[in-house]
Parts: structure tokens; C-alpha cells; sequence
């Protein structure tokens, strides 16, 4: 009992003292204590508390097999490791998570919030140890686990911090910038060495292929390894790689140590896993890049040299930067999308705005050569160094009409073309795209192919090496489906690369330079036939002009004259409309001049009229001959009238004198004396014409002088009468009214008696049924009127102005069996003019005409 007790006092100082041991460690926890100070002390309270020889902390190794003493008194070195999985004690304690005792040993395990940290173990000691020394045991183990707990607490705490103001000086960065390579690569700065021993960024392009946009290690030499390393294994989504999954998953993929066959899963092939074992990865975490549901691309980061690993806890960390870096280049993707935006749009203003200043500058001249000297002058510098235009002549030679530099060294240019000419059938260049109407872009061009279409290319491509060509572009001049010719834009000092869009705005300015240099030239066109016809107005012969689609296009002021129909009624109709019976004229009509009767309007016209073809259309000249026609027809007719005027009479003089002289007329002296008559009548008659004839003759060579006298009207009215009378016989009805008092009319009385004698004789004639004629005088303030009326055949209206004309006569062919010569109107006419006077015709066809002849009253 007594040594019961003894020992029962024995074992109560042993535990008041192990209490005091916990009190104190307890205190010191309490107090802040580091940790490692806490777990020494713990060790050293063990070794006191138990009497034991050696006391120590296991912890589980890190690929955790075995349990190892990291902290310990008194361990003998051979045992300070433990597998896991074996017999010993402390192994069955940290496996079992309870306390043991066995034998001189015991072991309580350290239990941390949810995980085991290891195992506190003791033995050795001389006395035996109990149920209370495992107690106390379990409460320095728990002392331990709690302290390490705080401390671990206190980590994390002091880890999260970190990671805050990490994830802040991350946010601050990615939002720094809009250009996000810059950005991921400055973030691939902040996270070596911090977070990662070395670090990738891939970025997913449109394509689908990644791009990587920045690689940072913290040992120079694995960086060159990294480069090298995505030169020859780029990332390819879905691969093994870390990147490859990251992408394919959308998520993060942890590898927390890498083992060879580990490392060797996440290669593509033999040489990659030899570059990735030189890089050396321990661990390593990937995770997309996610924005708005679509994965940009992947950050990778490894622990190397350094040894750590990646823990769950890194993950938040890591997808949090990823988060963020993600939000960063999607804002900046959106930022570079609407930049790019905004840069077309202005671009396009910019386009819009050179195109409207062209066409304000090709608008302002109608002037072909100015025309194309302001378009080179407006193509140079914001389509080129150089420019060079070159333009279609009529016979398709190609002509070089332009050449503007934006330094002004066009002259040097020039004779550097000059020297050179071009290839007319030329496959490529200038010839080419006149040829085709296609333009041509020569992004990078050399001083070779850019004098590929000259005739000899080796040597201006010598002369354009001076130039420094470095870029081409050459587009059509096309203006209603014709190629007038080309520009040629060339970029050389700028070094500026053309492109399609470059093209689209050469091409652009093209089309509205065609129309300027179309318009010129049609205006020019428009000038030289304007200049032309006035040339034409000043001649004296018709020209027009009929296109080839038979419309008249010129008409000239002589065509106006001649024909009564003004250029503005003619232009535009068609000639078949205007001429009748055109298709006739325009046969016959050739270079020599035809004389062709023309009805114009009704009227008929006697034109010699030629023709000539032209570019546009043919020429026609022509001259009315109407007059010398009618002349020609009336001589032939005076001809034919005077001939049968002569043969006649002195057919019946020769008639009546043969009579007389072969027959026997004795005791006929009757018929005798009426042949003797016949052949004075028609002497006379014959006279009478000679006479006509040699009068007209005289008035035209200016031999007849009049006289003036002041003559009574009545007195020579009256004697004409009454000669009449008795020319006629008493058969004709001829009356003379004289007004009763009239003044005395100033005349030649003898020609003006002719005149009357001229104007009875032919009422006489021309009224073959019979019929009264008068001759009335009267007179007003001014002049004294004689009036000589019929009621015969009449005069149709549009011979009236004719019959006065010299030989015509209405009836040439004497149809009506009335003779004349043509010349009795004619010889009034002259006369009565010649006595100041005047005479005019009145007649209604079939009902009668009257004369009147006015003379000046004294
Ligand atoms: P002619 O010798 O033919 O009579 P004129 O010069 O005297 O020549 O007349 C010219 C033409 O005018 C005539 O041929 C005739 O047709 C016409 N003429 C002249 N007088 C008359 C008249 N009184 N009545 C009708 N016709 C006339």
C-alpha cells in the first residue's frame, strides 16, 4: 500500500510537474512563441516530463513514403526515419491518428485542423511509461498542433495578403495598357519570380493557331531554352502540354510534381521531352484565359530551381490573375476592335474626302492637258512618289502624257522614260492594263519588274535602281467601256508598300479621272467642230454634216440660205426626213460634185452637191444652181420659142412668094394682093421679134437712153387703144376709161406707150375665148395708174413673180398655140423701172389678170 501510495505519490509529483511542463508551454503558445522556438521547447518539456532519453517530431516526408524526424533530442540518428507504411509505432500512430504506447515508446500524433502534421514520439527513458505520460504526451502534441495551426493560420493570412497585393499590382498593371502584348508581357515580369520560376503566355488568334506572346525565366538560360522551346513546339490546343489541356479544358490543370513519366505525358514527342527535361519543371500550374465564354489562351507557370510546388491554394491565386489578365486583353481586344473601327472609319473619310477634293480639281478644267497635269499632280505623294499617266492616241499608240514627282524630280523621270519606250504588246505593265482594262499591283517591286514593259527591261531597270522603286500599282483610265490609257503610281524614296486598299483608292481616282479626261476631250472635240463651223458660216456653199445614223449634225449658215430651213429646225432630224428621195442624193453624191434636183420642204432646189466621208459621218457640200439651171432651161427654151417664132412667118412668106412667083395669077389680082399682104404681115411680124430681141439687147448693154417729158396719161392711153383696135380688128372688145381730170405723168411717152402696146396686145393674147379688155388711167397725190385688165386664161399664183423674168413664159412649148418670146413682161418691167415707175401682176387662174403700171405724176 505504502509503496502504492509512494508510488502514487511518486506519479503525482510526476504529473503536477508534466502539468507545470503543459502550463508553461502552454503560456508561451499563447504568448506568440514562434513556432520552431514552441516545438524545441516542446521537445525539451517532453524529455523533462517523461524522464525520456530521446524525444522527436515526424513529419511525413514529400512524396510521403516515410515519416521523418525533423525535429528531435536525443533521436538516434539510424531511426530518425520511419516508412510510412511499416510497423513502427509512430508509423501506426500517424496512420491510425491516435496515441500509442509501446513498450519505452510512445507516440501521439499531431493533429492540425483537419490534416495530420505528424507525429511527437518519446522513449527511452529508465522508468517505464503510463497512461498520464501518453496523456501528457497528447497534450504537448496538441500544444504543437495548435501552435502550428496559429502559425499556420498566420501564414496563409500573411499568403493571402501577399496574394491581394499581388493580384492588385497585377490589376493595376493589366489596366495600365491597351496594347495587351505589352501588358501580358510586363504581368509575365511581375509573376517571375514571385509566382513562378519561369512563365509562358499563349494567346488563341482568330485562326485557331496560338501565338506566344511572352516567356519570362528567372535563369537567363532557361529562357533561351523557353524560346527555343516554342520555335520548335508551339502550343496546340488539346495537346498534353500544360497550355494545350488549359485551352482544351477551359479551366486550370495542376501538376503538382512533376515525375519523368509525368513530364514525359505532357511532351509531343523524344526531343521535346529532352528540351522540357533541361527545363527541369517540379510543378506546374496552367489555366485558360476566359472572357465572355471564350478562351484567349492560356498563362503556364512552373517552379523550378527553387524547388516549390503548387498547392491547391495557388489555384485561387493563379485563376484569379488569370481572371483578370483575361478581362485586360479581352477590354483591349475590344479597345484594338474599335480603334480599328474608328481607323476605317476615318480611313474611309479620308478616302472619301482625297476623292471629292479629285473630282473638284478634274472638274475645274476642261482643258485636256490641265486636266491630266492636276490629276498627276493630285496622285503624288498620297498615291506615290511618282505618277505617270499615259493616254491612247486615236491610232492606239501609247502616249505618255504626265509624269509628276512628289520631290519634284519629274524632269529626270521623264528622261529616264524618254530613253526607254514602251513595248506596245507588252504581257505585264502599262500595255497590259490598257490592254485588259485590269490594273495591276506590284506590291514589292524591283526596277526588273517594273521595266518589264519597256523594250529594253535590263536597261531601265539600271536607271530605275537610282530610283529605289519599291512598290507599283497600275490602273486603267476607262470612260464609256473605253480604255483611254493608264496610271502608273509608283512608291520609291517612301518605301511604302501599296496595298489592295491603295489599289481600290488608285482605282477610284481613276474612274473619276476618265470621266474628267473624257469630258475634256469631248469638250475639246465640241471646241474644233464649234471653231470648224464657224469657219464653215463664213462660206458661201451649203455643208452638212450626216452622223452615221443618218441624223444631220452640222448645218451651216450658207445650207440656211439656200435652202430657208435654219440649223436649229434641221440639227438632230434625219436627213431622209428633211431631203426627199435622200437615199438617191447620197449615192450619187461622191467627191465630185453632182447636180441633183432636190425637193426641200416642197420647194425644188437644183443643188451640185459632194460628199466626203468622215470620222463622223460624211461631209456634204452644195451650191443651189436652181438660177443657172432656170437660166439654162430658159435659153434652151428661147431657143426653141424664137426658132419657132421665126420659122412661121417665113414659112408663110416663103409660102406666098413661091405661090407668086411659080403661079399664074393674071386676072387673080384679088388673091395677088392678098399674098403680097401675107408676106409684108409676116415681115413685120418678123421684125417685130428681131426687133424684141435687139431691144433687150440694147437695154442690157446700157445703149437705150430714155427721154422725160410730162405727157398726158389720157393722150397715149388713147392712142394705144385705138393701134389696138386696129391691130385686133373690130372683134376685140377693148375700152378705155380715163378719169376725168389727171394730172400730166413724167415719162418717155414712147416707151411708155410700148409698155401699154406690150400689156393690151398680151390681154389680147391670153384671153383666146374673147372677153372685154380695159385699160383705165387714174392717179393719186403721188402717181398716175394705168390699169390693163382681161378676163383670160389667168396666171397661177406662183408664177406670178416669174413672168417678168427674162424669156419666161408660162406655156415655153406654146401648147396653147400662142406665140411669144418671153421678153414682152421683161421689156416692161425694164422700162417702167428705168421711168421710175413700177408694175405689178393681179390674176386669178381661168378668170383674168390685170397689169398695172404706176409712173410718177408731175
Ligand atoms: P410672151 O411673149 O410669151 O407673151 P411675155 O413676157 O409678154 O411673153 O409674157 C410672159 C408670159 O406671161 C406669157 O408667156 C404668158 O404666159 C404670161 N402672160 C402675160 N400676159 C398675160 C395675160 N394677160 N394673161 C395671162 N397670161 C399672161
Amino acid at each position: 500500500m505504502v509503496t502504492h501510495q509512494v508510488a502514487d505519490a511518486d506519479q503525482l509529483h510526476r504529473r503536477e510537474h508534466q502539468q507545470a511542463l503543459v502550463a508553461e508551454l502552454g503560456r508561451a503558445a499563447l504568448t506568440g512563441t514562434p513556432l520552431a522556438q514552441v516545438v524545441a521547447d516542446a521537445v525539451a518539456a517532453v524529455a523533462d516530463g517523461l524522464a525520456a532519453d530521446q524525444v522527436a517530431v515526424f513529419e511525413p516526408s514529400a512524396d510521403g513514403l516515410t515519416l521523418e524526424a525533423t525535429i528531435s533530442a536525443g533521436w538516434p540518428p539510424g531511426e530518425d526515419r520511419v516508412p510510412l507504411d511499416g510497423s513502427s509505432p509512430i508509423a501506426q500512430t500517424f496512420r491510425e491518428r491516435d496515441s500509442r504506447l509501446a513498450g519505452s515508446l510512445a507516440a501521439a500524433p499531431v493533429r492540425g485542423e483537419g490534416s495530420l502534421i505528424g507525429v511527437l514520439a518519446a522513449g527511452g527513458g529508465a522508468q517505464a511509461l503510463s497512461a498520464d505520460d501518453v496523456l501528457f504526451l497528447r497534450s504537448i502534441a496538441n500544444l504543437i498542433a495548435a501552435v502550428t495551426g496559429r502559425d499556420r493560420a498566420e501564414e496563409a493570412r500573411q499568403r493571402s495578403e501577399e496574394a491581394l497585393g499581388f493580384l492588385a499590382e497585377a490589376g493595376n498593371m493589366l489596366a495600365e495598357s491597351l496594347d495587351y502584348d505589352v501588358t501580358l508581357s510586363t504581368l509575365a515580369d511581375l509573376v517571375v519570380p514571385r509566382l513562378a520560376d519561369w512563365c509562358i503566355v499563349d494567346l488563341a488568334e482568330e485562326d485557331g493557331t496560338m501565338r506566344r506572346v511572352a516567356v519570362r525565366a528567372a535563369d537567363p538560360r532557361k529562357q533561351e531554352l523557353l524560346d527555343a522551346l516554342h520555335d520548335e513546339y508551339p502550343p496546340v490546343i488539346g495537346s498534353g502540354q500544360p497550355a494545350g489541356q488549359a485551352l482544351a479544358s477551359g479551366g486550370t490543370v495542376m501538376f503538382p510534381e512533376f515525375t519523368p513519366e509525368s513530364l514525359r505525358e505532357t511532351t509531343l514527342d523524344d526531343r521535346h521531352y529532352e528540351l522540357m527535361s533541361q527545363l527541369d519543371p517540379r510543378s506546374a500550374v496552367a489555366v485558360a484565359l476566359v472572357a465572355q465564354g471564350q478562351v484567349l489562351g492560356a498563362l503556364t507557370f512552373a517552379w523550378s530551381e527553387s524547388g516549390r510546388r503548387y498547392e491547391e491554394s495557388d489555384a485561387m491565386l493563379v485563376e484569379e490573375l488569370a481572371r483578370r489578365a483575361a478581362l485586360a486583353i479581352d477590354n483591349a481586344r475590344l479597345y484594338r476592335s474599335e480603334l480599328a473601327a474608328r481607323q476605317t472609319a476615318e480611313d474611309a473619310q479620308e478616302r472619301i474626302g482625297f476623292l471629292i477634293d479629285a473630282s473638284d480639281v478634274l472638274a475645274s478644267s476642261l482643258d485636256y492637258d490641265e486636266t491630266l497635269r492636276a490629276l498627276a499632280r493630285l496622285a503624288v505623294p498620297r498615291l506615290g512618289d511618282w505618277c505617270v499617266i499615259y493616254i491612247v492616241r486615236p491610232n492606239g499608240e501609247i502616249e505618255r502624257r504626265a509624269v509628276e514627282h512628289a520631290g519634284g524630280r519629274q524632269d529626270i523621270i521623264r528622261a529616264i522614260l524618254e530613253a526607254h519606250p514602251l513595248l506596245p504588246d507588252a504581257p505585264v505593265g502599262v500595255p497590259a492594263v490598257i490592254g485588259t482594262g485590269v490594273s495591276e499591283l506590284d506590291a514589292e517591286a524591283s526596277p526588273i519588274s517594273t521595266a518589264a514593259d519597256v523594250d529594253a527591261p535590263e536597261a531601265l531597270a539600271g536607271a530605275l535602281e537610282e530610283i529605289e522603286v519599291h512598290s507599283t500599282m497600275c490602273v486603267p483610265l476607262i470612260a464609256r467601256r473605253r480604255t483611254l490609257g493608264a496610271i502608273l503610281f509608283v512608291s520609291a524614296e517612301s518605301r511604302r508598300v501599296f496595298t489592295s486598299d491603295d489599289l481600290k483608292l488608285a482605282e477610284e481616282l481613276a474612274a473619276r479621272a476618265a470621266v474628267a479626261v473624257d469630258n475634256s476631250r469631248l469638250f475639246n472635240e465640241a471646241e474644233q467642230r464649234a471653231e470648224a463651223s464657224e469657219a464653215l458660216d463664213s462660206i458661201a456653199d451649203g455643208v452638212f454634216l450626216v452622223d452615221s445614223g443618218g441624223c444631220v449634225r452640222i448645218w451651216n449658215v450658207a445650207a440656211e440660205a439656200i435652202t430657208g430651213i435654219t440649223a436649229d429646225d434641221i440639227r438632230g432630224r434625219l436627213a431622209g426626213e428633211v431631203f426627199e428621195g435622200w437615199e438617191q442624193i447620197a449615192a450619187v453624191a461622191g467627191a465630185t460634185p453632182r447636180t441633183v434636183p432636190v425637193t426641200i420642204e416642197g420647194r425644188e432646189l437644183w443643188l451640185s452637191i459632194s460628199g466626203v466621208p468622215s470620222s463622223d459621218g460624211t461631209a456634204y457640200a452644195f451650191r443651189d444652181v436652181t438660177a443657172d439651171r432656170q437660166l439654162d432651161r430658159l435659153k434652151s427654151d428661147f431657143v426653141a420659142t424664137v426658132s419657132h417664132e421665126l420659122r412661121t412667118p417665113l414659112a408663110a412668106v416663103y409660102g406666098a412668094a413661091v405661090t407668086l412667083a411659080e403661079r399664074d395669077l393674071s386676072g387673080r389680082e384679088e388673091v395677088r394682093r392678098e399674098l403680097v399682104a401675107q408676106i409684108a404681115n409676116q415681115a413685120e411680124r418678123l421684125s417685130t421679134i428681131v426687133d424684141d430681141i435687139l431691144f433687150v439687147g440694147r437695154l442690157e448693154s446700157g445703149g437705150l437712153r430714155l427721154e422725160t417729158a410730162s405727157v398726158d396719161p389720157g393722150d397715149v392711153a388713147r392712142a394705144s387703144i385705138e393701134a389696138a383696135q386696129m391691130r385686133a380688128g373690130a372683134t376685140a372688145d377693148l375700152h378705155l376709161h380715163v378719169a376725168a381730170t389727171l394730172p400730166a405723168v413724167q415719162c418717155d411717152p414712147s416707151r411708155l406707150r410700148q409698155v401699154l402696146d406690150n400689156l393690151i396686145d398680151n390681154a389680147i393674147k391670153y384671153s383666146p375665148g374673147g372677153g372685154a379688155i380695159e385699160l383705165r388711167v387714174s392717179a393719186d397725190e403721188r402717181m398716175v395708174r394705168f390699169a390693163v385688165s382681161d378676163s383670160g386664161v389667168g396666171i397661177p399664183q406662183q408664177e406670178l413673180s416669174r413672168i417678168f423674168e427674162k424669156f419666161y413664159r408660162l406655156d415655153p412649148q406654146q401648147t396653147r398655140g400662142v406665140s411669144g418670146t418671153g421678153l414682152g413682161l421683161y421689156v416692161c418691167r425694164e422700162l417702167v423701172e428705168r421711168m421710175e415707175g413700177r408694175i405689178s401682176v393681179s390674176s386669178l387662174p381661168g378668170r383674168g389678170s390685170t397689169f398695172t403700171v404706176e409712173l410718177p405724176r408731175r
